[in-house]
């Protein structure tokens, strides 16, 4: 009764009703059409119906991108400053609804509370980085070879920027992107992970309520939609400049594919299959809590989730053992409930994977440390898993979207960062060592060939300052801090002649006749 009253209580602060309207136009504020497909948004710890949401269909979404486009044509020539200031106020409004949002976030993803609400403060230190950006969009200043010329390179917006996302970062990844394209002068559309609407939706509010304030439309927008027409539609249609994807490395490749075909831009954020390792000299009190939140943190299903462990001989036993009863203690549970450290898995279809992983260990002929299963509903939760494995069987060169960690071990470095590197992922990897000369090794060319590589850090829980992405089939993409606002500008280099000659580059002399 209580947990419904919660519920409700979530869901209404954020203006979240019981049917609402998936497609808010640039134009149009939200729109919904009685007689479009809905769907249901499903709370993973209940298995119950949390509203529904009706959904955009082809012509709706062709229509918000004409739409996006025609706002782009005045949003590129507001300054660049005055653009932060419309990021500033909704990084004002999430830190507002920073508990609600984080809420609708455990409720609607599964995520522990903590782990969400930690999500909402990335999207604000996102907007304060944003707002910082817009004032810093630098170009260089070049010498010119020539006499009286002046070069340099300036830095304008693309247009339209399209941001696919998964369920698994319901709004921090759109965060990360639509901040970032707005300060730089861009037009967002939003297709978020039909798996997690509703989060989508109270952000959209807050971007609607922000661009009325700042007097601003067309900034924001958002598609919901069952399926992925309308997503292949962002992807393929030429008005969209640049299409921000992020999810599996199966779907990633298609995206990629369709828009380098017609030589639009993409940033792919695509699949992880991230590894641990522990030297002889490690600390362990740094270690081991480490490893245990990277692949129980978000019940396995980050991008950056710890899946490989590999451990020096010399230690493995002991490591083992402290995992082992670690794993036994973890608190299992609703992810609203601040003791719990793990929540569901976010549907039927990823428990059913999850319990396939298990089941082709013991094919491969693997044992397991800790093994773990389905737990009584309702609810799609599960109990973790180590797995003892080989780094080669195909199982393990994938990624299992769950709490299943893989242990392996090692008697050089060398050799574990041979194996570290033997998958066709690299995004996010860890060493914990005391030891220098390892340490500088596996930052050094012959080390870990991931986007990200942390010592006496878990894979898992990236700071916004950062460049965020993975190399091979994590998809080469780069979101969040340094220079990747780059990323969602076209560069372009001046030079202005400011005497009264001609001269050619390179020296050139070309007479032309009187
Ligand atoms: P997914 O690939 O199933 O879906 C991702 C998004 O793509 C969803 O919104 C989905 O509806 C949409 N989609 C489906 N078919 C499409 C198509 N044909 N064209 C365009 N879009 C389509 O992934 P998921 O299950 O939502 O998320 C988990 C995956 O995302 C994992 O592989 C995880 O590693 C990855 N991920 C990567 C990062 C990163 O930054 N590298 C971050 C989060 C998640």
């Amino acid at each position: 009764m209580y947990a419904h009253y919660h519920q409700n209580s979530i869901l209404e602060k954020l203006q979240i009703n019981k049917h609402n309207p998936g497609v808010y136009d640039p134009c149009e504020s939200w729109s919904s059409d009685p007689s479009a497909i809905s769907i249901i948004s499903v709370n993973p710890a209940t298995e119950e119906n949390l509203a529904s949401v009706t959904c955009a269909n082809l012509e709706c979404c062709k229509q918000v991108i004409e739409n996006a486009r025609l706002s782009a044509e005045s949003w590129r020539s507001v300054p660049a400053p005055a653009r932060g200031n419309i990021v500033r106020r909704i990084g004002e409004l999430l830190r507002k609804n920073k508990d609600a949002l984080g809420s609708l976030i455990s409720l609607e993803a599964g995520k522990t509370k903590q782990e969400s609400d930690g999500e909402v403060q990335e999207m604000i230190d996102m907007a304060d980085f944003a707002v910082g950006q817009s004032r810093m969009l630098y170009g260089k200043t070049m010498h010119s070879e020539r006499i009286n010329h002046r070069m340099y390179e300036q830095w304008l917006p693309l247009g339209v920027v399209a941001i696919i996302t998964a369920f698994n970062f319901p709004v921090a990844v759109w965060a990360w992107n639509a901040f970032i394209a707005a300060i730089t002068g861009n037009c967002v559309i939003w297709r978020p992970s039909p798996k997690t609407p509703l989060c989508a939706i109270a952000v959209q509010k807050l971007c609607h309520q922000a661009m009325q304030e700042t007097g601003y439309h067309g900034i924001f927008s958002l598609l919901i939609e069952k399926g992925s027409a309308v997503a292949e539609q962002l992807t393929c249609d030429g008005r969209v400049a640049l299409v921000s994807f992020t999810g599996s490395s199966h779907v990633g490749q298609r995206v990629g594919a369709t828009v380098a075909a017609r030589m639009g831009r993409s940033i792919l954020e695509l699949s992880g299959n991230n590894a641990l390792i522990i030297d002889q000299t490690a600390n362990l009190d740094l270690a081991i809590p480490a490893v245990v939140f990277g692949a129980i943190g978000t019940t396995g299903q980050r991008c950056t989730t710890t899946r490989r462990l590999f451990l020096h001989t010399s230690l493995y036993d002991e490591v083992l053992g402290r995992l082992q009863k670690t794993y036994r203690q973890i608190s299992i549970g609703n992810p609203l409930d601040h003791q719990v450290l793990m929540g569901p898995l976010i549907d039927a279809w990823a428990r059913k994977t999850y319990l396939a992983a298990i089941a082709s260990v013991k094919t491969a002929g693997g044992s397991f440390a800790v093994e773990g299963g389905a737990l009584e509903g309702p609810g799609y939760f599960v109990s973790p898993s180590i797995a003892i494995s080989e780094n080669h069987w195909p199982l393990v060169q994938t990624e299992t979207f769950g709490p299943l960690l893989h242990l392996m071990r090692f008697d050089h470095l060398t050799q574990a960062i041979e194996m570290q590197n033997s998958v066709p992922q690299g995004l996010s990897s860890a060493l914990f060592t005391n030891n220098l000369v390892n340490a500088e090794l596996f930052l050094s060319a012959q080390g870990s060939d991931c986007g990200i590589a942390n010592i006496n850090i878990g894979t898992s829980g990236a700071e916004i300052g950062g460049a965020f992405g993975g190399e091979k089939a994590t998809g080469g993409g780069r979101e969040a801090g340094s220079d990747t606002w780059q990323s969602y500008m076209r560069r372009q280099t001046n030079t202005i002649n400011w005497g009264n000659d001609l001269p050619l580059a390179q020296g050139l002399s070309f007479n032309v006749p009187n």
